[in-house]
């Protein structure tokens, strides 16, 4: 791959904008593309936000942030991605839209480019059976809030080469990021993790162990953990942990997978969390 990549963005919602933003920061031309025009003018707004803030808080030089924003195009034509030597896919996350997007993007780019994927749970090896390079396709999977956390989980698919693999290690570096390489298994590392350990404190909850601030407290002040698992699933939104442990519990057929029948609850409920104003805690008037 070149030394200067161009980098394409799919998707401009939460996490498509941070990354877009992070590519942008480090000095590559980022081209991002969305289906809806008005979500693209409010992730540049969103982008300008926080690089404005970056700057008054001292953590980013104003030229820096200057050149993010040349750096950054913002387009809901597809082919606009043509020159990109590394395109990260951050859309809904949708099985079949994603693989549309993987066999769109082997028709257009050019051989060498390499695709990556920012799913939280979809495998990458079906992504990259979709196009005709599954060498080069690998799971990017970034943090929320992208500019602020360190990690990026980098999955190799059945087939991911080294070359893939070690192209992206590196450029995720050059992004000032931690990387670190795992295998595709359903959740990856981050989830297989983290997902188990919410949907426990469920059903801790919802079997009477302790309230939602006993366990929350417990794990934030025994743990050390900067949120209580509660108050995470409810920043995550409920009804995405409910997603990730349907997956787990499916692809990998082992009942201490299944979701907590508090957390369906609240999901039917519509209870999703801060997005939705409610969720384990009231979110209302904040
Ligand atoms: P989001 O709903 O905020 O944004 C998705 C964006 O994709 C929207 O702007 C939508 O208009 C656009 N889009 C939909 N279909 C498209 C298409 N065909 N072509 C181009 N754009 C299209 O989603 P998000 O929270 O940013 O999540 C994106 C991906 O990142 C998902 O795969 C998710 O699992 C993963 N992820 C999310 C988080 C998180 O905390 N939100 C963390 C890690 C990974």
């Amino acid at each position: 791959m070149m030394d200067d990549p161009t980098i394409g963005v799919i998707g401009s919602g939460t996490m498509g904008t941070g990354i877009a933003q992070v590519f942008a920061t480090s000095g590559r031309r980022v081209v991002l593309q969305d289906v809806d025009a008005a979500q693209l003018e409010r992730a540049e707004a969103a982008i300008g936000r926080s690089l404005g803030k970056l700057v008054e808080k001292g953590r980013l030089e104003k030229g820096v942030a200057d050149a993010a924003r040349a750096n950054l195009t913002t387009t809901t034509d597809f082919e606009a991605l043509a020159p990109a030597d590394f395109v990260v896919e951050a859309i809904f996350e949708n099985l079949e839209a994603k693989r549309k997007i993987f066999t769109r993007l082997d028709e257009l780019c050019r051989p060498q480019a390499i695709l990556g994927s920012n799913t939280s749970s979809i495998s990458i090896t079906a992504l990259a059976a979709a196009t005709g390079r599954p060498e080069q396709v690998i799971g990017m999977h970034f943090m929320n809030p992208v500019p602020l956390m360190k990690l990026v989980e980098v999955i190799r698919g059945l087939a991911t080469s080294d070359e893939t693999t070690q192209a992206t290690l590196k450029l995720c570096s050059d992004l000032g990021k931690t990387p670190v390489e795992v295998n595709d298994y359903p959740g990856f590392v981050a989830n297989r993790i983290l997902m188990p350990m919410i949907n426990e404190a469920i059903f801790a909850l919802m079997e009477g162990v302790g309230t939602k601030e006993a366990i929350d407290t417990i794990m934030k002040l025994g743990m050390n953990h900067p949120m209580g698992p509660l108050t995470l699933a409810d920043f995550i939104g409920l009804d995405i942990c409910l997603n990730i442990m349907e997956v787990l519990h499916r692809e990998l057929g082992d009942p201490r997978y299944r979701p907590s029948p508090l957390l369906r609850k609240m999901v039917a409920a519509g209870r999703l969390g801060r997005k939705s104003g409610r969720g384990f805690y009231d979110y209302a008037r904040s």
